[in-house]
């Protein structure tokens, strides 16, 4: 790599802030940060699930974002893919292009970062670090069961649809941050201080890869929320040949987006993005299984709608009509 700036050099760097005595709990790291390659050890029998995921400045974030919760949310978006594929963390790599080799920012990003690689056992266990424009790619490698991956592609017509935690705050606490109009005159310019949870839903998503991993072999399709619900449940309603029918009384709604008019509330739930949560789901016969995976999983859960076979995503209404939605959600290139 590229010296960040004289006198400090990369691996004077890596070993400061990133290289932490072995893991305890990680058992399948054999070797980690410091040689050509890391060596990761799954369970015999079991399958390597491997997932990328980039935050790049003014794209994912904005300038000047807190480190701490950069490095929590760079990990937390890819510990969301391997839940939503049901699978177990290893372990991850992290790949870093820095504007300077800023003291103060590596030390707290690295403590973002290893609170929740801490609370999931998940090592960093190598990575590349060179100069250039603020860039954050980890990839994340997991183990699961044979047979036990939650597709997108294994929705079957009548299953049950759910929904872990709630959506829309994420985009409400952008739009203030941004302040967009809409947001601004409905919640009032101290709402981020009057809800701070908006921000944290924003900043420090939750992976919920205790429900993932209790789904599995259990649910049919899994996804998770990353461009909004209409759109990440299109994909797997496109990957599985089906559509669905969503009950809109049956979303759950966070306290801080009641102000918002009807239409716009409905846009957070629907097309807000950056939630973080697990869309899945299951046979009928199974509700009382995935309620068990819930509960042991200490995450709440939400039965939205049903699996239909003929195509398209509809919105049920609470006065019993219906409308058909557009999977509008964000496309980086659209
Ligand atoms: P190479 O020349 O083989 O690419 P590097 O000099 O880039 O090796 O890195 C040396 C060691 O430090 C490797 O084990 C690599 O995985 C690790 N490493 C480099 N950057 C990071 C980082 N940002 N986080 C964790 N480990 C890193
Ligand atoms: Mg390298």
């Amino acid at each position: 790599m590229n010296m960040p700036r004289p006198g400090v050099g990369e691996f004077d760097l890596i070993r400061r802030h990133f290289q932490r005595p072995a893991h305890p709990q990680a058992p399948g790291v054999a070797l980690g940060i410091g040689d050509d390659c890391a060596l990761l050890v799954p369970e015999p029998g079991h399958t390597l699930a491997v997932s990328t995921d980039m935050l790049v400045e003014g794209r994912h974030f904005l300038a000047g974002a807190e480190p701490t919760h950069l490095g929590h949310k760079a990990l937390a978006v890819n510990l969301s893919d391997l839940a939503a594929m049901g699978a177990r963390p290893l372990g991850f790599t992290l790949a870093l292009a820095l504007p300077e080799a800023n003291e103060h920012w590596l030390a707290a990003f690295a403590q973002g970062l290893f609170a929740l690689a801490d609370a999931h056992a998940c090592p960093l266990v190598g990575g590349d670090t060179t100069r250039g424009p603020l860039n954050l790619c980890i990839t994340v490698f997991g183990q699961l069961a044979p047979g036990q991956a939650l597709r997108r592609s294994a929705a079957r017509p009548d299953d049950d649809i759910y929904l872990s935690g709630r959506t829309g705050e994420a985009r409400l606490a952008l739009a203030l941050l941004l302040q967009e109009p809409w947001a601004v005159q409905a919640c009032g310019a101290q709402a981020l201080e009057q809800h701070p949870q908006l921000q944290q839903r924003l900043d420090q998503p939750t992976p919920r890869l205790a429900l993932g991993r209790a789904l599995a072999g259990v649910a049919h399709a899994a996804i998770d929320v990353s461009d909004g619900l209409a759109a990440d449940l299109g994909h797997i309603l496109a990957a599985s040949g089906v559509g669905a029918e969503l009950d809109l009384s049956a979303l759950p709604l966070a306290e801080g987006l009641q102000p918002l008019t009807a239409a716009r509330r409905l846009q957070c739930l629907l097309n807000g993005g950056d939630d973080y949560e697990l869309v899945f789901t299951a046979a009928p016969q199974h509700r009382a299984t995935v309620a068990t995976a819930a509960q042991t999983s200490a995450t709440p859960v939400s039965r939205i709608g049903r699996i239909t076979q003929s195509p398209g995503l509809r919105a049920l209404h609470p006065d019993g009509s219906s409308h058909s939605i557009e999977a509008q959600g964000f496309d980086h290139f659209g």
